[in-house]
């Protein structure tokens, strides 16, 4: 599903295309970042990939109990995330898998990953078990009752001769009612 194509891209690599995230997704979400605010929070994001590389969000899983929210970081409860990943990923009859991850950016003035969320981004790539050669990484930025979200991407840019360069797009997001 992830093999290179013309060594350019790889499927599931939606460049430009729209995320979809359910209205209760953004509402949930919404709700941890005011919760932790002044300080970050975040979780995952569950769902999976159209064949015309559309993202669809379907769930969120929250950050867990034993997550650390700190004013200028985010480390989530990740045994609490794998095992509530898998719980997902089986309830779901193995359709619904690991998109990515989402955090906030409390009082910041745009959405922009830091250095440390592209480390973050190219751990997933190079992780085999996380399976997510194109993981999504949400930004919510701003403050109770004006977030901002931003939906980025990251892939591996293969290169000749050097490493494989992380490339990280922009992606709209779009919210649908169910
Ligand atoms: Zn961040």
């Amino acid at each position: 599903m992830y093999m290179l194509k013309d060594g350019r891209g790889t499927a599931g690599l939606a460049r430009g295309n729209t995320v979809w995230v359910p209205e209760d997704v953004v509402r949930d979400c919404v709700l941890s970042a005011d919760g932790h605010y002044p300080l970050e929070s975040g979780g995952v994001l569950m769902g999976w990939w159209s064949v015309e590389n559309i993202a669809v969000v379907t769930a969120m899983i929250g950050p867990g109990p034993e997550a650390l929210h700190e004013r200028y970081a985010f480390q989530p409860d990740q045994d609490w995330q794998i095992e509530q990943i898998a719980l997902h990923y089986e309830r779901s009859e193995r359709r619904e898998t690991y998109l990515g991850d989402w955090h906030t950016h409390p009082d910041a003035r745009n959405g922009t990953l830091s250095w440390t969320d592209r480390s973050v981004v190219r751990r997933i790539i190079a992780t085999p078990a996380a399976r997510c050669p194109v993981p999504l990484m949400m930004i919510l930025w701003g403050a109770p009752e004006s977030w901002n979200l931003s939906m980025w991407q990251g892939w591996l840019r293969p290169r000749k001769l050097l490493w494989d360069k992380l490339a990280i797009d922009t992606l709209r997001t779009a919210t649908y009612q169910r």
